[in-house]
């Protein structure tokens, strides 16, 4: 008997994708605290937004919190997120002597300097982010109350009406949509002209690489599957990208389990593929096994640019093997 044939589907496969430096960085720094330390290593919030992570994390002794006053046990190291935290968390840590690990990504303290740099030279600082997210907490918290604004959207350029119009400063979070910050800076400029720009731009370099090469590839593409948790900013701006971009769908997966296979019934359908900058490469590849299990699979790899950023732990773990001998 002749096996029955597969339909054909072409799989558009982002390059670059997945895990950053700075969410690289931050599963170092939990992983090589548990070696040096041992369990259990206290974690503020999810390191990076992904469940697969912070489960791989949990079952090798990390154990995750909200907030310090949940660690009962002030000699056991604690993590800080990727995200950053505002400064009254290391203050709140140090007057409990408790060793604590920073793990904030370095682009995400250049924002945090950038916007104290607005404030020291007499400027009210604009951040343009989305409310309630941990990087936005972690930004205003380098404030002092009062001393910064947030906008969201370019209705709220419009409803801002500052103290001083002539003394403002912008900075973003650093996984936005390139194209709707653009068009709120743009309404910010065209409503304060003297309104200063950061010294350098603070979305990343992965989210500005990741949205890029979905752009790249999510015309005439019938679904584009972007692996990431639901509250993972830069994997729902993905989705965002690929559906602007003339994708007919965009979804967010966190697995193979989520593929929407009834929406591939059409003759050789094209599906996109990328992954947020905290979702592991793992998932990408069991979305490529299940995929090849039902279908004959022509894989494209779409390239925009090349990475390679790595960001190196503290000096305090540095001598600790990531990998056991
Ligand atoms: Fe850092 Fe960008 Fe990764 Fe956020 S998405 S952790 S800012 S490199």
């Amino acid at each position: 008997f002749n096996a029955p044939t597969k339909p054909k589907l072409t799989l558009r496969l982002c390059e670059p994708r997945g895990f950053c430096a700075g969410v690289d960085r931050a599963i170092q720094i939990v992983v090589l605290a548990l070696k040096k330390y041992g369990a259990p290593v206290y974690v503020r919030h999810e390191i990076v937004h992904n469940r697969y992570v912070v489960d791989g994390l949990r079952d090798m002794g990390a154990v995750f919190v909200k907030e310090l006053d949940e660690i009962p046990d002030d000699g056991q190291p604690v993590v800080f997120s990727a995200h950053g935290v505002p400064k009254s968390v290391p203050a709140a840590a140090a007057t409990r002597e408790m060793l604590y690990l920073d793990a904030t990504c370095p682009l995400v303290s250049k924002v945090h300097k950038q916007a104290m740099l607005h404030v020291k030279r007499g400027r009210h600082v604009v951040l343009i982010g989305h409310k309630g997210h941990p990087e936005v907490v972690g930004t205003m918290g380098q404030l002092a109350p009062g001393t910064a604004s947030l906008i969201e959207t370019v209705a709220d350029v419009a409803a801002f009406e500052p103290a001083d119009p002539a003394a403002l400063g912008f900075v973003t979070q650093t996984t936005l949509s390139l194209d709707d910050t653009a068009d709120i800076v743009a309404a910010l400029k065209a409503k304060f002209p003297q309104m200063t720009a950061p010294s350098s731009e603070s979305i990343c370099y992965a989210t500005t690489n990741r949205q890029e090469a979905v752009k790249a590839s999510a015309e005439g593409s019938d679904l584009f599957l972007i692996v990431g948790a639901p509250n993972s900013s830069n994997s729902r701006r993905l989705v965002e990208v690929a559906e602007r971009a003339g994708a007919a769908h965009g979804l967010l997966v966190e697995g193979p389990d989520e593929i929407p296979f009834e929406m591939l019934t059409q003759e050789h359908p094209v599906v996109g593929m990328s992954a947020g900058a905290s979702a592991p490469e793992v998932l990408v590849d069991a979305i490529i096994a299940a995929l090849r299990e039902r279908f004959d699979l022509r894989l494209e790899l779409v390239q925009t640019a090349e990475e390679n950023e790595n960001f190196p732990v503290m000096r305090a773990l540095r001598d600790v093997p990531l990998t056991s001998a």
